[in-house]
């Protein structure tokens, strides 16, 4: 049995009901956490309230580092424990779970060095004045992650409000939570003070609900799909509470013919199977210049059909999809794909150890897909590639544009000035020439435009947002 974390304890909901925990790889329930509801949001926020005046706002910048790189200590320390946890609650592949512990310490380790060097500035302003900014703390910062990657968004959200000042309330997914109260766990013995970490677990319409929406949250992080991003805008406009919104992507991998296919293809494939299509920055359209269309095709095709599926703990290249709903989302996908008369290139291979019981999708390439069409606008969330041909230059920017997402972008060419061009005109966060990196970069500032949401995290950069800005003007003659 599972239990909120808050003020350095285990706690037992308040309402003492609980939910399942499931295994991706067969189906079968595991485990229970707690249900949480109003009750035990508001316990949490009471603890961080009362860390952040006490104990938190007390630390010099140079103290909270040292606890950040603590715990980023302890996370190495456990990160087999950790990616055990993670394989089994969210189905991931032990290698691809080896790496978000690895990250989750990564961004301690990052935030650590970050939290001393964060200042305001002396503006110059009339005769007689000195002005200075300070940045601030928001105080309590409450943050809802998705269960795609729970470390690693835990790493970057939590990690970055920590350094700026903030303490947190965590709401996790109902879907993966376990690893994030092992972490919050291991801040307890790195010597974190009670309440600057808590976890409050449970559905999102109760818990995450409850987190948006209370008087004593000052800043909310979120991280989810774009349905659930509004209602979180909605809740905290009637406190005038700022939001950050890291939300989803269709993002565009364009191959120009000059590209260096040895090098890009490895990686295309790479970005739509990792974590079964289950990432927000997945490359789920590929965007392949015409005379190369044909040839690409029956390279991927090939490497897609080599692909193989199944159970977390034989670290094939492919895990489970995270519950049998999401499962149904792609066999929708996959379904309306055949009414539509879209080709199918190729598949891969659930292995036969796979039990019936999990939620297996093979990964599948879809070609001569339609711009207009479900499968090139909305998140599958799945392992399903779906590609398309450009004629030039300018239809390429006009096909990689024509979502209502902006989260990440691939551009493959080996001739500088086109890099360059693209890069400035396509809409999106991020931009990959010749790589692409789902998910990674710890330095690198991420976030979207339009649908993917505003703010960023990850790097210096989501320090600003986690901070308020103040003005001082002395006039002293
Ligand atoms: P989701 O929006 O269903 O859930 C995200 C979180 O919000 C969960 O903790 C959930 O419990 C909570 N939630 C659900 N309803 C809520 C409500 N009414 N009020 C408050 N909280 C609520 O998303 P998901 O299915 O867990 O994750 C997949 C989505 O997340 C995809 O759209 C994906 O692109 C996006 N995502 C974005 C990023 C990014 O950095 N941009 C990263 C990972 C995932």
């Amino acid at each position: 049995m599972q239990f909120h974390y808050i003020g350095n304890a285990p706690v037992r909901s308040a309402s003492e009901r609980t939910l399942p925990v499931i295994d991706p790889s067969d189906g079968q329930p595991y485990d229970e956490i707690q249900r949480g509801d109003a009750a035990d949001i508001d316990a949490a926020v009471r603890a961080a309230r009362h860390c952040h005046e006490k104990v938190w706002s007390k630390l010099s910048a140079a103290e909270r580092g040292r606890l950040l790189m603590r715990l980023a200590h302890k996370i190495n320390e456990h990160a087999d424990e950790l990616a055990s946890i993670e394989q089994r609650d969210c189905g991931k592949p032990t290698r691809q779970a080896r790496a978000d512990a690895t990250a989750l310490a990564r961004y301690f380790e990052f935030y650590s060095g970050a939290c001393d060097k964060l200042h305001g500035e002396t503006l110059p302003y009339q005769e007689g004045y000195t002005v200075l900014t300070w940045r601030e703390p928001h105080g309590v910062t409450g943050h809802i992650i998705p269960w795609n990657y729970p470390m690693q968004i835990f790493g970057r959200s939590v990690g970055g409000a920590l350094a700026a000042g903030n303490v947190s309330v965590v709401k996790p997914s109902e879907d993966a939570c376990l690893s994030l109260i092992r972490v919050a766990e291991l801040a307890t013995e790195a010597g974190f003070p009670a309440g600057a970490i808590n976890i409050v677990t449970g559905y999102g319409h109760e818990v995450g609900d409850a987190l948006a929406r209370h008087p004593g949250v000052d800043h909310i992080s979120f991280t989810g799909s774009p349905r659930v991003g509004t209602l979180i805008q909605q809740a905290a406009a009637e406190r005038h509470c700022p939001v950050t919104l890291e939300l989803g992507g269709k993002s565009p991998q364009i191959v120009f013919a000059d590209a260096n296919l040895d090098e890009a293809l490895p990686v295309v494939i790479n970005a739509i199977v990792q974590n079964a299509g289950q990432t927000c920055s997945a490359g789920s359209r590929l965007l392949v210049e015409q005379s190369l269309y044909e040839p690409l095709l029956d390279r991927l095709g090939n490497a897609f059909a080599n692909l193989r599926v199944g159970p977390a703990a034989m670290d094939l290249d492919v895990g489970p999809l995270i519950r049998a709903s999401q499962q149904q989302r792609v066999w929708d996908f996959l379904s309306d794909a055949q009414v539509a008369n879209i080709p199918m290139v190729a598949q891969g291979q659930v292995v036969d150890e796979a039990p019936e019981t999990g939620f297996y999708q093979a990964p599948t390439l879809l070609r001569d897909v339609p711009v207009t069409h479900r499968l090139a606008q909305e998140e599958v969330f799945g392992p399903v590639l779906a590609a398309m041909s450009f004629k030039d230059e300018d239809h390429a920017v006009e096909l990689a544009n024509a979502t209502h997402f902006g989260l990440v972008a691939g551009i493959w060419t080996l001739d500088g000035s086109r890099m360059l061009r693209m890069a400035r005109r396509v809409k999106s966060g991020q931009v990959f020439i010749n790589n692409y990196g789902a998910g990674g970069g710890v330095e690198l500032p991420f976030g979207g435009v339009k649908s993917s949401g505003y703010g960023r995290e990850k790097g210096f950069e989501a320090l600003y947002g986690f901070t308020t800005l103040k003005t001082v003007a002395i006039r002293h003659g």
